[in-house]
């Protein structure tokens, strides 16, 4: 089977940063984020994530660059010397015999600037740190793009219940997909592996759609309005991070909507490389606000869409054209 060897490295990097995190994640105290030039926070765990899963890409696929969203240049200030002691001691707990020089050199890895040609690997170490220091959802999203294309897909959800309904029930999931290959889950404590698909709803009004807890990364207001318009009454299902395509690739919603906030935001890559295959593989679609394709082929950034329409497939021209009449109306169009 094509990137089996891929897969398996993958699911097993993504598989020990996720219990990197949840340990951090339990142990979550003030002072364990510090600000970034964004101002987004970043932990201990952001780095740490970055540096077990690209040192262990680097052994298992020695010529493949990496597009990470840390770099190392914040742990290696004396101001951060204590940032810096828990992120090896995280680290340590996995792979014990790295240096703190090879843990610093693996997060600088991610610099790549990615691009149209060759392979590289995509990664968010933390996606929706915000969830994360809330205590909520966050993913660690690992995506290969072969050529400009995302050809595999590894999403570790450590705080997912495993079932929607049943939100205090058992917890942690892996999600993956392979392109033309179905998607897939497995609980993050044992090996049984389950397929996953999205819902067969045909009918907007049944909808239910999902979108970011915070309301600086997507457009609420208008999310409000796009479901009003196709008659949807189920209140919107808040979840950070890519757990938002998971939850679309399982069924646990419809649609996800991510509606631009201002006009120069441009999306990131690792915010969606490994989703979109995860969610395509189960049989979703994913396109821009204007209906296109998102396009992984140019660098760091989506460079030429905007923002993320998600849907089961059936749903998505519908939801698209009420997207569209929304977004024109809001713009005076
Ligand atoms: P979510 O958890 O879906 O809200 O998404 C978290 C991601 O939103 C972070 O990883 C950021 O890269 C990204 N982000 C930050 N600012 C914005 C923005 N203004 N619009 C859209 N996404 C953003
Ligand atoms: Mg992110």
């Amino acid at each position: 089977m094509a990137f089996e060897a891929e897969l398996r490295a993958a699911l097993d990097a993504v598989q020990k940063a996720s219990a990197l995190c949840d340990a951090v994640q339990q142990r979550l105290v003030a002072g364990a984020s510090l600000q970034k030039g964004d101002r987004s926070p970043v932990t201990v765990a952001d780095f740490g994530a970055q540096a077990v899963v690209s040192h262990l890409l680097a052994q298992a696929f020695p010529g493949d660059p990496l597009v990470g969203e840390e770099d190392a240049d914040a742990l290696r200030a004396s101001s951060n010397d204590d940032m810096r002691t828990k992120v090896v001691e995280g680290v340590h707990t996995l792979l014990p015999e790295l240096s703190e020089d090879a843990i610093l050199g693996a997060i600088d890895r991610g610099t790549y600037e990615g691009g149209a040609t060759g392979r590289h690997w995509v990664l968010d170490p933390i996606d929706g740190t915000k969830g994360f220091l809330r205590l909520e959802q966050y993913a660690v999203a690992l995506g290969l793009v072969v050529d400009g294309e995302v050809v595999l897909g590894v999403l570790g959800c450590p705080n997912l219940p495993h079932d929607a309904a049943a939100p205090s029930g058992p917890r942690g999931s892996l999600f993956w997909g392979v392109q033309g290959q179905g998607a897939h889950h497995r609980p993050l404590a044992d090996r049984t592996i389950y397929s996953v698909s999205v819902t067969a709803l045909d009918d907007p009004a049944g909808a239910r759609f999902c979108e970011s807890v915070e309301s600086a990364h997507s457009n609420q207001s208008e999310s409000a309005r796009i479901a009003a318009d196709l008659g949807i009454t189920k209140p919107p299902y808040r979840i950070d991070s890519q757990c938002k395509y998971a939850a679309v690739a399982r069924g646990d919603a419809d649609v996800y909507l991510r509606l631009p906030t201002r006009k120069d935001y441009v999306e990131k890559v690792w915010d969606h490389a490994a989703g979109f295959r995860v969610v395509t593989e189960a049989g979703g679609r994913v396109t821009d606000v204007h209906g296109q394709p998102l396009d992984f082929s140019l660098g760091r950034r989506l460079e030429t869409n905007s923002g993320v329409i998600v849907t089961n497939g059936r749903l998505h021209d519908r939801v698209l054209a009420s997207v569209q009449r929304i977004l024109g109306e809001g713009s005076g169009g």
